[in-house]
């Protein structure tokens, strides 16, 4: 609440969004932002539809409703899903576009965005991406401008006290796969090196923890936001790569909340890279973390993700010609052609590392 005055200057009216579940309500983010708004004499109306995973039904709904209200920014609070639709709603506000404009990037002018996350995992407080379902395609799909990164993002560990242990874990392996893959991508630089070696060495271990059954204290809680920012800045530089390409298909067909679907597909993708690169700096990301082999890291991954959902040799067609038109293969130090994603799924399935 003491940082509230940064308010001031984005507007007179803001639309707030969030997520559909409630969760702001109950963890007090939603209120504390609701008041920080009044108390900067901010009119605001609020947008509670947002659900996991958003599509762009949801986000051009709320982005009619911006227009109407003549709102002058956008406040996402939630995880992901509404920090994503609140990016979305932000250039749909200003842009009559059409959805494939959206996705190719094809505006200039947005609402500025403020962030409030209540999720560690995403990072997308900080980053350039909103990730929305489309149907159309069968798929999530990414909008990456400059843009959209938020003005503003208030990170407070409080938010995160409460979120049940599955979504702890689901979200703290997205963070790790953003620093892994961001660690590992082509577009790696030695600054974002040096904060995915970081995010790493404090993710590592709170991964073993949750495998031990041990909950998160509130220490742990601010490990994880802050290690998440830091996974956000990196891919902010590097994009994701197969993992997320594959993970996809896990979510939008099978349910799979996001940062597991990343986790099942991690041990494949980097027995992938190992073959194909042994120099890749993949040692180096592994002893961050504290993992001492390919294997370790599979263990503890996998036994945290759980099995995945059955897949059917047409479930295996679809999932792989989808990732094969993925644009962030290309960041991957390898890029895997359709083979080598059939063969990164077999073993994702099999876990034969
Ligand atoms: P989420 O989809 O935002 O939320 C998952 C669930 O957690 C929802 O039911 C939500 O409830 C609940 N929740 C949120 N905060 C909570 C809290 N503090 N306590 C209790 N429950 C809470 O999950 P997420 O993993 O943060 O976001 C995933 C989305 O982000 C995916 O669409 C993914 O593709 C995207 N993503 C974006 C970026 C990027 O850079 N933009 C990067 C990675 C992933 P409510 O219904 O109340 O909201
Ligand atoms: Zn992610």
């Amino acid at each position: 609440m003491e940082n509230s005055g940064v308010l001031q200057n984005m507007g007179r009216q803001a639309l707030v969004v969030t997520g559909r579940g409630g969760s702001s309500r109950r963890n007090g983010s939603l209120e504390d932002i609701c008041t920080a708004l009044d108390k900067c004499h901010i009119k605001w109306e609020l947008f509670d539809k947002v659900e996991p995973n958003p599509s762009v039904t949801t986000v051009m709904e709320g982005a009619q409703q911006a227009q109407i209200s003549k709102a002058d920014f956008i406040v996402g609070v939630g995880g992901g899903s509404p920090l994503d639709a609140a990016k979305a709603i932000a250039i749909l506000a200003k842009n009559e576009i059409t959805v494939d404009q959206l996705f190719a990037g094809h505006f200039e002018k947005v609402l500025p965005v403020v962030a409030v996350p209540t999720t560690a995992g995403t990072g997308s407080e900080v980053t350039p991406y909103s990730i929305l379902t489309y149907s159309k395609i069968q798929n999530k799909k990414s909008i990456r401008s400059p843009y959209i990164i938020p003005a503003v993002a208030f990170l407070d560990p409080e938010y995160t006290f409460n979120i049940p242990m599955d979504t702890t874990v689901d979200t703290a392996i997205d963070a790790f796969s953003h620093a892994y893959e961001g660690f590992l991508s082509v577009n790696s630089n030695p600054i974002s090196d040096l904060m995915a070696l970081e995010a790493l060495r404090l993710i590592g271990p709170e991964l073993l923890l949750m495998a031990r059954q041990v909950q998160p204290d509130q220490g742990n809680r601010q490990v994880l936001l802050y290690a998440s920012l830091l996974a956000g800045m990196v891919i902010s530089h590097t994009g994701t790569s197969v993992p997320h390409a594959m993970g996809y298909s896990f979510t939008y067909f099978k349910d799979v909340p996001h940062g597991r679907a990343n986790g099942l597909i991690i041990p494949a993708f980097s027995r992938f890279i190992l073959d194909k690169c042994p120099n890749s700096k993949m040692n180096l990301a592994w002893q961050a973390a504290g993992f001492t082999s390919l294997k370790d890291m599979a263990d503890l991954l996998w036994s945290l993700t759980g099995t995945p959902a059955e897949l059917t040799p047409e479930d295996e067609r679809v999932f792989v010609n989808i990732a094969s038109q993925a644009k962030n293969l290309a960041n991957s130090p390898a890029i895997p052609d359709k083979a080598d994603l059939a063969q990164i799924l077999a073993i994702t399935m099999n876990r034969q590392i």
